[in-house]
């Protein structure tokens, strides 16, 4: 076995590469529009009520027409997954890995039409809809090793005169509910986690973005999943989502999106319903409120500072639970140089349809998006120094400019609330410590970044700035699966790394057996 090395990026400089996206985006303009079923056991369902997927940055475009789960269609398929998982289960463990192998190919031979489908479906630009892609295909890889190793056990200490096993084993049926803002790889990556342990899945994706979800469906079908074992029923969370959290059949419910739903999940996952036979656990990855922290002018790189922000700020407009929202900076000379250098970047960035290949910064996801965030950006009128953007236009898609604020008080509401959009606001620190305590004082604890040159701020910093993952010297997004596992502490989630070496363990449960000799 080729040992797991993540996927690279395209490089967009390279004309071939250029052309092959704008053939892509071609044939999947042909295809917009279409229907979609329901996918339970195989069979295919269609139903009258739809979920209807816009393009965001043409409120018009119909990306395609999704058939809409109900509690019946629901309880069908969790009937379908509770049977399938007594003979998913125990299909060699092997054999399942070999499946995310074949689909990380697939995916590979249609990554440019995939990540085409991610321009349309969630308005991604070239850049960050091809990392997202990459990343599914990392998660297919990873896991796959992942439960390769898994499979052996782990040994336990031998005593004589008995044989003594330690054994992992599947959980049962889970309900995976995934995010729109990588529509892709955080909807592959939770599911196939759970799928390749041995467990059988309901997913649930995004209202937002079901298109893209079903193409993976096809996917895994064509690796050679058997029927049932995933099982594809978009549908309203208060409808199929409350439906199923509650269902005393559901073993598991792995979760990414709001803290606010994330927390309503774990307390309605804790009621035991009639008929249920265990507590049920919950994986879920939930809000940020990530900060990058600049030292004084003497010990920090201020250009890498202002590009790092930026980047982490504004990349795919700030729809990242990993995204930049506030910056801290220390000293004045420092502050002064890095919200001039930051607003003057920010303005340069292109807004746009991310169909183009110069846009930067695209449109947020839909109305709601539109709606919560424009409304940040007018109470940041109120809290600090507008030094960018804060101009916003709905009329074709739902377009905002990148927005700085700075000179904000680190309690104002835009420093405190999880925004999800591209804005970011900048305050002054008198000192290294104090801009560690305005970093921790949130209830997230997801990302952050620290820009410095001095050993021993970086060594407080890797102590006591509370995230699940931190980063020096470079922004706090795009982390990769394998090399920094992804997940954080608080109200950012349940501690879970997504892509790293015990994220496979949060789908099993282990067995202990004795043998007397
Ligand atoms: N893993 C992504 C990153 O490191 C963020 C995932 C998310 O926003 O949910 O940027």
């Amino acid at each position: 076995m080729i040992p797991y090395k993540h996927e690279p990026l395209t490089d967009f400089s390279i004309e071939e590469n250029r052309q092959k996206y704008l053939d892509a985006l071609k044939k999947v303009e042909s295809e917009l529009g279409k229907d979609y079923p329901l996918i339970v056991g195989g069979e295919r369902i269609t139903t009258e009520d739809k979920i209807v997927s816009y393009n965001p940055a043409n409120k018009t475009e119909v990306v395609g027409r999704v058939s809409k789960a109900n509690k019946e269609i629901a309880e069908k398929a969790m009937q379908v997954a509770d049977q399938t998982f007594n003979t998913w289960k125990k299909v060699d463990p092997v054999i399942r890995a070999e499946i995310l192998f074949k689909a990380a190919a697939i995916v590979r031979r249609r990554k440019f039409e995939l990540s085409a489908w991610l321009t349309k479906e969630a308005a991604k630009p070239w850049a960050q809809a091809d990392a997202d892609i990459a990343e599914g295909i990392d998660f297919l890889e990873y896991y796959g090793r992942q439960m390769l190793e898994l499979a052996k056990g782990k040994p336990v200490e031998e005593l004589p005169g008995t044989i003594n096993k330690y054994v992992y084993i599947p959980l049962g049926v889970g309900v995976v509910i995934s995010p729109w803002n990588f529509p892709f790889a955080i909807m592959v990556g939770t599911t196939v986690a759970a799928m390749v342990t041995g467990n059988t899945v309901l997913l649930k994706p995004a209202s937002a973005t079901p298109v893209i979800a079903y193409k993976f469906m096809e996917i895994l079908e064509e690796a050679g999943m058997p029927p049932g074992v995933v099982n594809y029923i978009p549908g309203s969370g208060a409808e199929v989502g409350d439906y199923l959290v509650d269902h005393p059949r559901t073993r598991f419910i792995s979760f990414t999106g709001s803290r606010e739903v994330g927390v309503r999940i774990n307390e309605r996952a804790a009621i035991i319903h009639e008929g249920q036979i265990w507590i049920k656990r919950v994986i879920a990855e939930m809000g940020g409120k990530d900060a990058i922290v600049v030292d004084d002018a003497e010990n920090a790189d201020l250009e890498l500072a202002a590009q790092s922000i930026v980047a982490s700020a504004f990349g795919f407009s700030g729809q990242k639970c990993s995204a930049c929202s506030r910056a801290i900076i220390v000293g004045d000379e420092a502050y002064n140089k890095v919200v001039e250098r930051v607003a003057e970047l920010t303005n340069e960035l292109v807004v746009g349809d991310p169909a183009n290949p110069e846009t930067y910064v695209n449109p947020v996801i839909d109305a709601g998006a539109f709606k919560k965030i424009t409304e940040y950006i007018e109470i940041g009128k109120k809290e600090g120094r507008l030094v960018a953007g804060g101009q916003y236009d709905d009329s074709k898609g739902y377009f905002i400019h990148p927005t700085v604020f700075a000179d904000v008080d680190p309690n104002a509401r835009i420093m405190q609330e999880e925004i999800f959009g591209p804005v970011l606001a900048m305050t002054k620190a008198k000192d290294f410590d104090e801009a560690l305590e305005i970093a921790n004082n949130t209830v997230y604890g997801l990302t952050g970044a620290v820009i410095s040159n001095n050993r021993f701020h970086l060594q407080k910093a890797a102590e006591d700035f509370h995230v699940g993952n931190l980063y020096f010297n470079r922004g706090c997004t795009a982390a990769i699966v394998g090399y920094q596992p992804f997940g954080g502490f608080n109200m950012s989630g349940t501690d879970s790394k997504a892509g790293g070496p015990d994220y496979l363990l949060l789908h099993m449960q282990a067995k202990s057996i004795s043998e007397t000799l």
